[in-house]
């Protein structure tokens, strides 16, 4: 059995006030049935680990270094990260690959060191709006699985997430049988790699516009083992709802 999974990544957003969120939802959600985790800025990292402790919720770093330490000004290593309290780490966001022009190989090589660290690889895939309408989305999510995700992995060190890029902050989410497409074809790849008992334990998340609104739509759909999620995750009163969506697909 998979646990299910509510992940937030904050992105380049929140102070010190923001805290007080986190402790907000650790109240109300710090003993949900479902896996919670929460993805500050690496400057929060370390008193969003205090924050929570205690509760059930977990938190973790949006990327990393492949290296471990050296002369890399700003960037920040998997170590650094687990020292701050991080279980988990998200890598090869599309933000990052688009931003900063992470290959597929980059993006192995942060998710060895991750784990090379004690931490939870959430490897991000997911196709571009010209992408999906010349119909190459399943190439194009084939392709990223078999570049970014390392040897070696179990379902307790790596979780992927099918985001697609139109998706994400745009309110635009795909139909459920497109999501379910993706996701069946992502346990396939992944059973056919790292065969059948690890790639049926590996958790794969749908990231993109999921609000509280569409939760319990897109957690029915098969291999939806719950989800990444942005702007909601900034406020609890979004973000509750979710996992409590998440909770009640378990049932
Ligand atoms: C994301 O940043 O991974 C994401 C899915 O964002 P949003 O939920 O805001 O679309």
């Amino acid at each position: 059995m998979r646990r299910k999974l509510a992940a937030g990544n904050w992105k380049m957003n929140g102070t010190s006030a923001e805290l007080e969120r986190l402790a907000t939802l650790a109240q109300n959600h710090g003993a949900a049935k479902s896996e919670v985790l929460i993805c500050p800025p690496a400057t929060l990292l370390s008193r969003a680990a205090d924050t929570v402790a205690g509760s059930a919720i977990a938190v973790g770093g949006q990327d990393c270094h492949a290296e471990v330490s050296g002369a890399h000004t700003g960037d920040v290593s998997a170590q650094m990260l687990k020292d701050a309290g991080a279980e988990f780490v998200i890598i090869g966001h599309s933000e990052r690959r688009e931003d900063h022009g992470e290959s597929d190989e980059d993006v192995r090589n942060k998710a060895r060191a991750a784990l090379d660290a004690g931490l939870v690889a959430v490897i991000c895939v997911g196709e571009s709006l010209g992408e999906r309408e010349a119909a190459n989305t399943l190439d194009i999510i084939g392709g990223q699985l078999a570049g970014s995700i390392p040897d070696g992995v179990t379902g307790h060190t790596l979780v992927i997430a099918y985001e697609p890029i139109w998706a994400i902050g745009t309110g635009k989410v795909p139909t459920t049988d497109q999501i379910g497409e993706v996701h069946d074809f992502i346990r396939a790849r992944l059973e056919r790699r790292f065969g059948a008992g690890v790639g049926r334990s590996v958790r794969i998340l749908y990231g993109g516009s999921v609000k509280p609104g569409n939760a319990t739509e897109i957690f029915a759909v098969s291999n939806v083992d719950g989800a990444l999620v942005g702007g909601a995750s900034l406020k609890p009163e979004d973000f509750g709802p979710i996992i409590d969506a998440l909770d009640a697909s378990a049932d």
